[in-house]
């Protein structure tokens, strides 16, 4: 990566925690875990990291947060992705986190959040990375679950700056959800949303008008439709653009044809994010630096695409 992408100031709005999960660090979960694991090593794991569509990703995935365990565990992963941030630049972050992906499995909701919570202080004192944790809800699952996980995570309230919704997107549109992010409205949190990765526009007019979100999380597709095209332009609503989870993904079929720079000139807020870092390739950096070398990135629109993260923080 060059040195002046590197040294740019940037903050990460899209990011799964579960997916920097590197599988060096799953491996040695595991084995602290004493967990048996259907991958014979890092290398054989490595190679299964080739996905037609979202849900195969997320059937690996799932498989992978099986390791994480302990108030410890979480506070590991935690820590080893604001090392990597620390390392490219990251000042701020505003990670996500799926409670629901551990409480089905029998791990209590505080101790997800208590070893989530303790890294990102170190963080911020140790790194100087400041943050803001948004709970996500899976849409695979029933709205009943979103609400169960909210009542949870009530306890803990000040831990969070906001809700989002991720998991598979087919099939599951934002107005199953708009009674839940009401609730959380109601209770000062910010909204966000997944919405515009494989789904149509609609989902994203969805997104904006039921659940209200502050921030669309990919909303790629929003070029498709040229009302809603016009409507975050006018409205300065941010993108949280992934662009090697898009390729990995098959959103696109090479970066080379990948939009995100082309909704910059057109005055679309965009910001780069790597989603789940250790699936698809790469954090904030390599994104950046794919972008560069496959869409002829200039200097000037990484420095607009840089500062319009730090615009569109919510904490
Ligand atoms: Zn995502």
């Amino acid at each position: 990566m060059p040195e002046w992408l590197n040294a740019l100031p940037k903050a990460e709005l899209h990011l799964h925690l579960e997916g920097s999960l590197e599988p060096e660090l799953l491996f040695a979960l595991a084995e602290r875990n004493q967990i048996a694991l259907p991958w014979a090593d890092v290398e054989t794991l490595r190679a299964a990291y080739a996905f037609n569509n979202l849900q195969e990703f997320l059937d690996l995935y799932y498989a992978g947060a099986n390791v994480l365990r302990t108030e410890q565990d979480f506070y590991d992963l935690t820590w080893a992705y604001l090392q990597r941030c620390k390392a490219q630049n990251v000042i701020h972050v505003e990670p996500f986190f799926d409670p629901q992906t551990h409480t089905d499995r029998g791990i209590p909701f505080e101790v997800v959040l208590r070893g989530i919570q303790q890294a990102l202080l170190d963080g911020e004192k140790q790194l100087g990375i400041s943050h803001g944790l948004i709970l996500s809800f899976l849409r695979h699952l029933p709205e009943e679950e979103a609400f169960k996980t909210l009542e949870q995570a009530m306890p803990f309230r000040d831990a969070f700056i906001g809700v989002g919704l991720d998991s598979s997107e087919k099939g599951f549109p934002p107005r199953l959800f708009e009674r839940v992010f009401a609730k959380a409205r109601s209770e000062g949190l910010h909204a966000v949303a997944h919405a515009g990765e494989e789904g149509p526009p609609e989902y994203i007019w969805e997104a904006l008008d039921l659940l209200k979100i502050k921030r669309i999380d990919h909303g790629v597709r929003a070029i498709e439709d040229e009302r809603l095209m016009q409507r975050i332009i006018d409205e300065q609503i941010p993108l949280t653009v992934c662009p090697l989870s898009n390729i990995k993904l098959c959103v696109f079929e090479h970066m080379g044809q990948h939009n995100i720079l082309e909704m910059l000139e057109r005055g679309v807020k965009v910001t780069v994010n790597s989603d789940d870092p250790a699936y698809f390739g790469g954090y904030v950096g390599e994104n950046f630096a794919a972008l560069h070398e496959h869409l002829g990135m200039t200097e000037a629109q990484a420095k607009r695409l840089a500062q319009n993260s730090l615009d569109a923080r919510l904490a």
